[in-house]
């Protein structure tokens, strides 16, 4: 029997006559862009995130492209970013013209190192971008504090952690911005491409939602260059039926990650570890093991598929080659694209499947 890695089909069948009773009511209304739906959602996703704002957007690509226009970043300024990451936190900040700053990861917790940031602040530096990778938040306090020491906004990329929580409260607005995808392998994604921003900031909220729209408030005024970034109302209906069920399936992520923890006891294995005062969205279970490849084969021929997050770290892309950051140069998220691997993991995934995961590893 094969372990999928994610079973977004199994989790569509779970909640399918809600879904296409919502598809086709979006269609049936004659509202195709913007609308009841989207701002339904706008509303119910702010508030799940104890957010007082939410403005929806095309991916979260955008989602973090437009945080930073917002905030008047562009060419010459520096944004802070992890030197481990997806390529997207870093392509956001070459979008606008400013130069992404990798600062390297707590070697536990796989989230940028907030002790490390401070001596990568420059007199140009403009924002910090904290990644909650793998749905574990980073650990905003201390971020915060040397953000403010500093008078730099703090957006957070959040694709990875919705329902995930710092210290009792939800991620969505501890910092200045907060970036969403809705990409739909996410925790909560869409049948397709769909973003959002969530913020505490009513004049940044209303910045994107006008930059989003063409930079347009009333129609054919441009007050602003703006863009066409914009989530269906299609997309919006069916994240609205998936975010009721959000809880439910984290909460399952949370058990799988549970029965992983306790029962995967290779002592070559690494496991995941979460910081005091952070609950993870468990987006992915990720292990160490110094022979991360063969491992991955021989996991295959028992039947688990596993992914890697991720190969080649963005400073060692072609992307980034003009930036001549040499191999060496960020050891510690080397030292992880080499090493880490990502377990099956999902809200459709059966008990029988965890254990056929552990009996494999277990074997090894
Ligand atoms: C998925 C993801 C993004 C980009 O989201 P898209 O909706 O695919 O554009 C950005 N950052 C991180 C960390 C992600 O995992």
């Amino acid at each position: 029997m094969t372990v999928p890695f994610l079973d977004l089909q199994a989790s569509y069948f779970e909640i399918q006559d809600e879904i296409e009773s919502a598809v086709l009511s979006s269609l049936r209304s004659g509202r195709y862009i913007g609308g009841p739906e989207v701002e339904m959602f706008e509303q119910e996703f702010a508030s799940f995130v104890e957010a007082d704002h939410c403005v929806s957007v095309a991916n979260g690509l955008a989602a973090i492209h437009l945080a930073l226009k917002a905030l008047d970043i562009g060419p010459g300024d520096e944004v802070i970013v992890p030197s481990n990451t997806f390529i997207a936190t870093w392509l956001a900040v070459s979008e606008v013209g400013a130069v992404p700053v990798p600062v390297e990861p707590n070697v536990d917790s796989c989230n940028i190192d907030p002790d490390r940031i401070d001596a990568a602040i420059t007199s140009r530096t403009k924002a910090i971008i904290p990644v909650h990778l793998y749905g574990q938040p980073a650990d905003l306090a201390p971020i915060l504090a040397v953000a403010r020491r500093h008078g730099v906004p703090v957006i957070e990329d959040a694709a990875q952690a919705q329902g995930a929580r710092y210290h009792g409260q939800p991620v969505g607005a501890h910092g200045d911005i907060v970036a969403w995808s809705f990409y739909p392998g996410k925790n909560l994604g869409a049948a397709g491409d769909a973003g959002a921003v969530t913020t505490n900031r009513a004049d940044l909220a209303d910045r994107i939602a006008v930059l989003r729209n063409y930079g347009s408030r009333e129609r054919y005024v441009n007050e602003v260059q703006g863009y066409n970034s914009r989530l269906d109302p299609v997309q919006a209906s069916i994240l609205r039926v998936k975010l009721r069920h959000l809880r439910k399936w984290n909460e399952r992520r949370a058990r799988i990650a549970g029965r992983y923890s306790a029962e995967i006891t290779n002592a070559t294995i690494t496991l995941p570890h979460i910081i005091t005062g952070a609950e993870s969205a468990w987006h992915l279970y990720c292990i160490r093991h110094p022979r991360r490849d063969e491992l991955r084969r021989r996991l295959a021929e028992n039947g688990v598929e596993t992914l890697v997050h991720y190969p080649i770290p963005p400073h060692l892309q072609n992307a980034y080659a003009g930036m001549r950051h040499a191999r060496g140069t960020f050891p510690i998220a080397e030292a992880m694209a080499d090493t880490l691997l990502s377990l099956p993991i999902g809200p459709a995934m059966r008990d029988d499947q965890v254990d056929q995961v552990i009996a494999a590893l277990a074997a090894e």
